[in-house]
């Protein structure tokens, strides 16, 4: 047997059949393909439809994630769109209720509409999973970690209860945070995604998303969405994202030892630190059991929306932004930014706290970035420092 390459060989190794042996796969920036003849479409007719950037792209993502079919379209919220629309009119979906702000949004939208019967539960309460899901539960949403609470789904024992005794039911995991470096959601679920505008192209150069699958039926339901709606990836984008992967697994290494670092050192001085890689993080087992990495992602409290104010707005180097997954680093407040679609009532019901700092780190300098949020806690008073140069936490009332 062939012994199969490693996740970090593959990312560069990108073969391609270019007839002039070009080292790096062409960019096709074209819509439409010229036919032989009347009859003979040719292998690709219209870009909608496919084109052979978007095709290399295709292929090779479905080899990373240990697809038998994977589709590159405009966006992650994109791939939701698609893959809702496999949901008939009134089937019931149970999703996770600390799910990204976007996928809440259009989710709770089909709600309303009355396509869908959702019901929002918390996904990392393995037994109230295990009661929810019925027979009338067509599909069911999961993410792990969330973000930005940082929470943990045990998707290996939800998964083996699903496919025993519900296995039409329709498991679809958004793997965003873990990236197929550190996740093979297929092992679990049918239907994986994720927006490849976070780690997957590293540099918020362009939006993407990647729906895979290893079911044909699936695949090409899938499919048919995609070309009757037209969201696929420009070939453009597709040839961006091809050239983003390459540094895929070198990025992220770095990124996660940095988050290991300042989430170590924001611990040390006091704060409550969130992030699966801390020992302290009450699923540190249950997540180390079935990925193989912590992620570049964690956040904290500081007691105060004020100081959170202080310290967001306070770091150099972080970028205060929405998003995650580039390598720079970056700072928000989840309540006032990327979650704010979420309405006050349900994040309190959710206990997202409106202080909650999110850090998205980087491939910058750790001991830079620790300087930088050395600087901006001192400024908003949550921390002081010593005689002897020792920083320390004040006092975090909890909101
Ligand atoms: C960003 C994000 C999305 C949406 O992706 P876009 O590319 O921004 O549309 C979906 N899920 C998660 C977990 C995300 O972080």
């Amino acid at each position: 047997m062939v012994k199969e390459l490693a996740l970090s060989t593959k990312l560069v190794y990108q073969p391609n059949d270019d007839i002039y042996n070009a080292s790096v796969a062409p960019l096709y920036q074209t819509t439409t393909f010229k036919q032989k003849s009347v009859s003979d479409l040719g292998q690709y007719d219209y870009t909608r439809s496919g084109n052979p950037t978007r095709t290399q792209l295709e292929s090779q993502l479905a080899s990373l994630m240990k697809a038998d079919h994977a589709y590159a379209v405009n966006s992650g919220m994109s791939c939701l769109d698609v893959i809702s629309r496999l949901i008939k009119q009134g089937d019931e979906v149970i999703a996770g209720d600390d799910l990204y702000g976007g996928t809440h949004r259009l989710l709770t939208f089909l709600h309303k509409n009355g396509s869908i019967k959702l019901k929002h539960i918390d996904t990392t309460n393995t037994e109230l999973v295990l009661k929810s899901v019925t027979a009338s539960t067509k599909f069911i949403f999961l993410e792990s970690p969330t973000n930005p609470l940082i929470k943990v789904v045990d998707l290996p024992a939800i998964s083996k209860y699903i496919r025993k005794n519900y296995p039409d039911c329709i498991i679809v995991f958004d793997n965003t945070m873990m990236t197929p470096l550190l996740l093979s959601p297929l092992d679990y679920a049918d239907i994986q995604y994720e927006s490849a505008t976070k780690y997957l192209n590293g540099h918020h150069d362009i939006m993407a998303g990647v729906i895979a699958t290893r079911s044909k039926k699936l695949a090409d339901d899938l499919f048919f969405v995609i070309n009757a709606t037209g969201c696929g990836l420009a070939p453009f984008d597709s040839w961006l994202l091809l050239r983003g992967l390459k540094t895929l697994s070198i990025r992220f290494e770095r990124q996660q030892a940095n988050t290991v670092k300042i989430a170590n050192w924001l611990e040390s001085i006091g704060l409550t630190v969130r992030y699966p890689g801390l020992k302290s993080h009450p699923q540190y087992e249950l997540h180390k059991s079935f990925n193989k990495g912590f992620g570049a992602v964690l956040s904290f409290e500081t007691g105060s929306i004020k100081k959170s104010e202080i310290i967001t707005e306070g770091t150099k180097i972080f970028g205060v932004t929405v998003s995650f997954g580039c390598v720079n680093s970056l700072i928000s407040m989840p309540c006032r930014m990327s979650h704010a679609s979420i309405d006050e009532k349900t994040r309190k019901e959710r206990n997202l706290p409106e202080d909650l700092i999110r850090l998205c780190i980087g491939i910058e300098d750790a001991d830079d970035l620790i300087d930088d949020l050395k600087t901006a806690l001192l400024k908003s008073g949550l921390v002081s420092e010593s005689s002897t140069g020792k920083i320390f936490v004040n006092s975090v009332s909890k909101l």
